[in-house]
């Protein structure tokens, strides 16, 4: 099956997951009867329908979502991706995670998530700002720095951030512009972005693996791993993990899948995609197989680093690794993890495993609040505290209840938000 299918077929999936998963480590830690009726249900759904013109003249009407899950902890925060999948069920979804992984890095957000449902690579650049453009205006007062702050996520890019930051800006009156920089993170460093933003998410990746080679006595050279997705996440944790001494042996895509048992370079293969609007298609150093096998090649790692509902009942009897680190959101679904947890595979559950992208957001934000520069050595080392604090707390608290990384993740976030809601209670 095309990984295109497997979305398609598992749209409504994430949210059904995610409740799972949320009931589970509900029921582990007790969490209060109130506190959980309140955390399962999403504060605000915003949805809207714009026109745009298209470059042949066409108008065309575009649906974007916007979901803000909670914000007990501060703003809601989280990112838009441009996909087909992208409906209220996924946003519902993947809002709820963002509320679980910010509570659990220990930042002062809550958590949303939204984006445009269409195939962003059948539209020009200038359609694409035009559609993005019109969508930030249609989301007007629903976004804003110290209310909701959007960011990158699947098929958006810096780029579209800075689109968004100046269209919010440019609706502002002239004496506050300035002051609405990090109404989104994820901007090019000209316009405000963080150096080391753009590798957050795939350097916060490899180091959760570095926390789970220390904390299992594993050395990552020599170990074999393999990557679905080549996009951001998926380039940069190959690039961080090649580093580390571990060796890129396959790489699945929506246009294909690959293999080179000898190491296939990260940085070769980046360059490619740049050529091939992103895609690994026709990649000159590796060998195409059916897609089909890619969950089978024994390997040492496998970091899903694209959507969601990829490792199901359907192929998890494949699957022939030690270490599956979810680069993506919402790539297991919860009946393949009990059999890769019986069969003793570890899991860095994505809400810990992808965090890096949101701390670096965070660092971005406090750096335009304060209107200064900061350096990427600096960021890094920031990330990667903050990454392995949430990796060793999330492992004292696996011992404590006796269960799954997931959960354990699951009960750090959901003790933090509860502890919140019994301080301040419930107004009125
Ligand atoms: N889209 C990323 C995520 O799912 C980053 C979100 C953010 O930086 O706000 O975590």
């Amino acid at each position: 099956m095309e990984v295109k299918e497997v979305n398609a077929a598992n749209k409504k999936g994430m949210y059904e997951n995610v409740m799972r998963q949320f009931d589970h480590a509900a029921d582990t830690m007790s969490l209060s009867p109130g506190i959980r009726k309140i955390l399962a249900s999403t504060n605000n759904e915003i949805v809207v329908h714009f026109p745009v013109k298209l470059d042949n003249g066409e108008i065309e009407v575009f649906t974007g979502y916007r979901v803000q899950h909670n914000n007990a902890l501060g703003p809601y925060k989280g990112g838009l991706r441009y996909h087909p999948t992208v409906d209220i069920d996924a946003a519902r979804a993947l809002a709820m995670w963002m509320t679980w992984k910010t509570a659990l890095a220990g930042l002062p957000y809550g958590g949303g998530k939204g984006g445009i449902q269409l195939n962003p690579k059948i539209y020009s650049n200038s359609e694409l700002e035009r559609i993005t453009r019109r969508f930030t205006f249609a989301l007007g007062e629903n976004i804003g720095p110290d209310h909701d702050i959007p960011a990158p996520d699947v098929n958006t890019n810096a780029q579209i951030m800075a689109w968004i930051s100046d269209t919010y800006s440019s609706t502002k009156s002239t004496s506050i512009r300035q002051k609405n920089l990090h109404v989104v993170t994820g901007k090019p460093v000209g316009s405000g972005g963080l150096e080391g933003r753009d590798r957050a998410t795939g350097f916060g990746v490899v180091s959760t693996i570095k926390s789970w080679a220390k904390a299992h006595n594993q050395d990552l050279n020599g170990k074999r791993f393999i990557v679905q997705g080549f996009g951001n996440v998926g380039y940069w944790a190959s690039y961080f993990l090649e580093k580390e001494g571990a060796k890129l042996i396959a790489v699945q895509d929506a246009s294909g899948t690959m293999i080179n048992k000898n190491g296939i370079n990260p940085d070769e293969l980046n360059a490619h995609c740049t050529e091939t609007n992103g895609s690994i298609s026709a990649f000159k150093n590796a060998t195409f197989i059916d897609s089909e096998e890619f969950f089978g090649i024994e390997c040492d790692i496998i970091i899903p680093a694209a959507l969601g509902n990829q490792i199901t009942m359907d192929n998890v009897d494949k699957i022939n690794t030690k270490l599956i680190a979810e680069g993506a959101n919402g790539p297991l679904d919860t009946e393949a993890e009990k059999v890769l947890l019986e069969k003793g595979i570890d899991i860095i559950p994505d809400i810990l495993c992808n965090s890096g992208g949101v701390i670096g957001s965070y660092y971005e934000w406090l750096q335009n609040k304060r209107s200064e520069n900061w350096k990427m050595d600096d960021v890094l080392n920031l990330i990667q505290d903050k990454v392995s604090t949430a990796y060793f707390k999330t492992v004292d608290m696996a011992k404590l209840h006796s269960t799954d990384m997931r959960t354990a993740a699951y009960v750090v976030a959901l003790t933090r938000l509860e502890l919140t809601y019994k301080e301040r209670g419930v107004f009125p």
